[in-house]
């Protein structure tokens, strides 16, 4: 039996063109899925409100600075494991980096195997600690798409079902506007309407109060 095929989710923060469009490049052939921002505004915004298995962060930004957005993501709760770009190698800026939240830190330049290499061991102890996200009725296992139920069973969603309820499950408090929706979980489509027709999946496999409609505004994870 082979292991299914994992696409790993990453956000790229670099507002260097050059630099951003090479990493982009690598990354995607390595079998990651990149979001790229060019400025601290539009990464803070990302690490806020998608879900990422690793993130780049370069350190000199315009917007916000890197190390106020890893601070930032930081008090959110955000805890996607990031690694620092800094064209600061000497010690004393490494540790402020860690000492900021990041997992670890690369001066630039820097070795495009050994960026690599970091990245991996990133996800893969990141994965390992992974855990399973409450959800009304169970837990939600981002990796394998389904919803353990509370009563025992396990309720298979699809790849989009899932994007969506571990959007409201990583922010539970979080109001999602249906725009926002459609803009991070089903970028590709247009039409508005496909948010409620996935919330309507949703509540057809795991019962009506799994997503709460905040009338006027959109939806959030609703209450057990
Ligand atoms: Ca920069």
């Amino acid at each position: 039996m082979t292991a299914p095929v994992v696409r790993r989710r990453l956000l790229l923060v670099e507002d260097d063109p050059q630099l951003s469009a090479m990493l982009l490049d690598l990354l995607t052939g390595e079998g990651f899925d990149v979001d790229t921002a060019r400025d601290g505004q539009r990464g803070l915004h990302l690490g806020l409100s998608r879900s990422y298995d690793v993130a780049v962060l370069d350190r000199g930004l315009p917007a916000i600075e890197g190390l106020d957005v890893l601070g930032r993501w930081r008090a959110r709760g955000v805890d996607i494991p990031v690694l620092v770009l800094s064209a600061l190698g000497n010690p004393a800026d490494r540790v402020e980096g860690l000492d900021a939240g990041a997992e670890d830190y690369l001066a630039k330049p820097f070795d495009l195997d050994e960026l690599l290499a970091r990245l991996r061991a990133l996800v893969r102890r990141h994965r390992e600690g992974a855990a399973l996200l409450p959800v009304p009725g169970g837990l939600l296992d981002p990796q394998t798409h389904e919803v353990v139920a509370e009563g025992g069973g396990r309720i298979a969603l699809s790849e989009r079902e899932c994007d969506l309820l571990e959007t409201l499950a990583r922010h539970p408090a979080q109001v999602f506007g249906r725009d926002t929706l459609l803009d991070l979980v089903f970028a590709d489509a247009e039409d508005i309407g496909v948010v409620d027709t996935y919330v309507y999946y949703l509540r057809r496999k795991l019962g009506r109060e799994v997503v709460a409609t905040v009338r006027g505004v959109g939806y959030r994870l609703g209450r057990s």
